[in-house]
């Protein structure tokens, strides 16, 4: 199967309102060029500097996702370009990114990561965590950001059961908060859950963004 046929087929079994972030993490820049080839626009890196040398080589019409653990320190590599970033779990990373958003005289999408898998090793906020995050004063004040919406990963887990019951948590509390009072730069609009093996639970439960890495590109070796 060619990069372009697996893109092909995704984007054919996908309800139009739900968006394909290609992850294309440790993929050589020719595998992204043939994904951009066939039309795909939306890529997703774990990785700043790595996503960085791509941004460089590659075309600028492209959205860049940063889907990984961000560090605090890393966010001023990615501020001239990156368009979403999806795992923020944290106030002082929000302050950081609305810092180098700033200094570049733009605006960059923030999703908020809700932790709901049972595995210690998943970052997030709980649900406590991020109401009281997405309600606080501070973070109303800052201007260079927009909260656009929620961010998950489920179990990893052959169970699908249980995949279903975290993504319905997430589908929850997202519907929950986008029908509160929020303030002017939170709007709601993004669900990101849903990877290779798990996409097509998460879009059932209400996904309108998903990740997948495996499924376009293969299978990745570190
Ligand atoms: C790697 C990764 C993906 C894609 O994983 P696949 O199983 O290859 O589709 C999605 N989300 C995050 C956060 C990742 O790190």
């Amino acid at each position: 199967m060619s990069i372009a046929k697996n893109i092909e087929a995704l984007k054919n079994n996908l309800p139009e309102e739900v968006t394909l972030v290609a992850v294309s993490k440790t993929k050589p820049i020719a595998n992204l060029e043939e994904a951009y080839n066939c039309g795909q626009r939306v890529f997703g890196e774990n990785k700043i500097q790595e996503m960085t040398q791509k941004w460089e080589a590659l075309p600028k019409d492209i959205e860049w996702h940063m889907i990984g653990h961000v560090q605090t320190n890393k966010v001023k590599y990615m501020g001239p370009y990156v368009h979403t970033i999806h795992a923020v779990d944290s106030l002082k990373l929000l302050k950081e990114i609305n810092k180098q958003a700033l200094k570049n005289q733009r605006k960059i999408n923030c999703l908020l990561q809700l932790k709901i898998a049972k595995e210690d090793s998943k970052f997030g906020l709980s649900k406590q965590d991020l109401v009281a995050m997405l309600t606080s004063e501070e973070v109303s004040q800052l201007s260079n950001i927009n909260i656009t919406g929620l961010m998950g990963m489920a179990t990893f887990t052959e169970d699908k059961d249980q995949i279903k019951t975290e993504f319905q948590k997430l589908k929850e509390t997202f519907e929950l908060l986008k029908n509160s009072p929020l303030p002017h730069n939170t709007k709601l609009e993004t669900l990101s859950m849903g990877m290779s093996g798990d996409y097509p639970i998460a879009i059932a439960c209400g996904s309108t963004m998903i990740r997948v890495g495996s499924s376009i590109f293969g299978v990745r070796n570190y």
